[in-house]
């Protein structure tokens, strides 16, 4: 294993056993769930917007190790962000978990969440990846419907 590649892994390990911004937004303004179903992963992603920013947000739940470290450091990256820089950092992250292997990703503008590209070698684990947040896309653009990784 690569020197890169156990960093990658500390960091998923670190935010699975500590996630951060765990619980509820007691004022949320936005709010979804999300499910799993392949790999059993449930999560409920509660908002607060304020002026087209999203001023905090907080994740509860259960799943594996990649999910749960995914919704955590989706918080920290996403928190603070206008919805439309939040939106655009979702494409982009989607782009590195699902780029073909032999494909350049373009990582600059994803600080942390780039340790997320090994998954692109497990694609079952895509899904696990983007739970949180294709159930964050859901709450900000106000639909109820619960996300699913489908
Ligand atoms: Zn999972």
């Amino acid at each position: 294993m690569s020197e890169l590649r156990e960093l990658y892994q500390t960091v998923i390990l670190d935010h699975n056993k500590n996630p951060r911004n765990f619980g509820r937004v007691e004022a949320a303004t936005h709010d979804a769930a999300g499910n799993n179903p392949l790999c059993g992963d449930q999560i409920e992603v509660t908002v607060l917007v304020e002026d087209g920013v999203v001023s905090d947000l907080r994740f509860e739940g259960s799943g594996c190790a990649i999910s749960t470290a995914s919704a955590s450091l989706m918080t920290q990256a996403v928190k603070g962000k206008p919805i439309d820089e939040a939106l655009a950092l979702f494409e982009d992250f989607h782009g590195l978990v699902t780029a073909k292997l032999d494909e350049p990703v373009d990582e600059s503008g994803l600080g942390k969440l780039a340790v997320f590209a090994g998954v692109r070698e497990f694609p079952v684990r895509v899904k696990c990846a983007t739970l949180a947040w294709h159930t964050l896309k859901n709450a900000l653009e106000g639909k109820d419907d619960v996300a699913k990784t489908e």
